[in-house]
């Protein structure tokens, strides 16, 4: 099969460029070569979580690869047969666990039988899904469309001690239902959950206080953890809709106080929630490879990211579908089509 050439520096330039062509290549058995791997980026190149993704992608298929390397900005991937199976990764530092898996889960979704994988580093990071959101807002919309898989938190992970662990369950795909995510749904239930480790509980409690002041009465969480998986604080605002069910987050840090972290998630909380869109800006991003392999879907959303716009042009080099975008009103409907 003629080996796919990519440009790692297009779009936004980032670690989801490698990581789509990976999930892809494993899936059709396409040979890719990626340059300028995240050159978007202040470090560009490799970094443990991308390598540990290359890595275990090689495992799973037994893949020929040339250039996984740290810091290499050059790789070549020329894919074998998936095999399921039981698989454990370690990234070895806080590298997002929910974004190496997400590059592996969908080849796992046609393997062979069903597979165990657990992948430890960091759970809850900035500019990654947080764990819960891959359990409750990502996980529920793929068993609509078929997928037959359960997700774990084993033990929470934050930048940069790591140390965090998920695990998840893969059966084999029986067959693709499409989704069509148009409406969200009556609204269930507006939750807030506060998470600490190692920082003082009463972190949480004014992050949760602040958020509903800014965004009314909601249900409150304080999640304590043993200091011994941190330090690290995160806030979670989760709105449960009757179709979908949306996580935002911000994270704490040393300086930053814990009214500006609700702040932050506050205000994409309500921009989500004002806008009448069914998906948010990440679920956006994170849906157009599933919905793709199905052939088919649709969702509307209120934020065209970057991430978005880079995603859908990897798929569609590798799949034969063609997506559609159509805008009104601050509102966007984006469709996948077979071409
Ligand atoms: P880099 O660009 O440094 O390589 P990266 O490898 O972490 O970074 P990106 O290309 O930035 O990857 O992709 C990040 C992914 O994480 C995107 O799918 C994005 O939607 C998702 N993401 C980022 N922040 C959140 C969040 N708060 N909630 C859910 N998903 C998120």
């Amino acid at each position: 099969m003629e080996t796919l050439e990519l440009d790692g520096a297009r779009g936004e330039g980032g670690g989801q460029i490698l990581r789509t062509a990976l999930s892809l290549s494993m899936i059709t058995g396409t040979p890719f070569r990626i340059e300028r791997i995240r050159a978007g980026r202040k470090k560009p190149g490799l970094l443990r979580q991308h390598l540990t993704a290359v890595n275990a992608a090689t495992e799973i298929c037994g893949a020929e690869v040339s250039g996984a390397e740290p810091g290499s900005q050059t790789l070549h991937f020329k894919p074998g047969r998936i095999r399921g199976g039981d698989y454990r990764f370690a990234i070895g530092t806080a590298g997002s666990c929910t974004l190496v898996l997400q590059t592996l889960l969908p080849a796992l979704w046609f393997a062979d039988c069903e597979s165990m994988l657990q992948v430890s580093g960091g759970t809850h990071n900035p500019a990654a899904p947080p764990a819960d959101f891959l359990i409750r807002s990502w996980l529920p919309l793929l068993r609509t469309m078929g997928v037959d898989m359960d997700i774990e938190l084993l033990r929470h992970g934050f930048y940069p001690a790591g140390g965090g662990e998920i695990r998840a369950r893969v059966a084999p795909l029986a067959e693709w239902r499409p989704l069509h995510l148009e409406e969200r749904g009556a609204l269930l239930s507006t939750r807030a959950i506060g998470v600490v480790a190692g920082v003082p509980g009463d972190v949480a409690k004014r992050e949760l206080e602040r958020t509903s002041a800014q965004l009314g009465p909601l249900d409150e969480e304080i999640r304590m953890l043993p200091a011994r998986e941190g330090p690290g604080n995160v806030l979670l605002i989760e709105l449960a809709y009757q179709q979908v069910c949306e996580i935002v987050s911000a994270h704490g840090e040393r300086g930053r106080p814990a009214v500006a972290v609700a702040d932050s998630a506050a205000r994409e909380a309500r921009h989500y929630r004002d806008s009448g869109a069914a998906v948010g800006e990440h679920l956006a991003d994170q849906l157009l490879l599933p919905l793709a392999l199905a052939g088919q879907g649709s969702f509307t959303t209120h934020v065209l990211s970057p991430h978005l716009h880079t995603n859908r042009e990897v798929i569609e080099k590798f799949l034969p579908v063609s997506f559609g975008i159509s805008e009104n009103k601050g509102m966007a409907r984006v469709f996948v089509e077979e071409s």
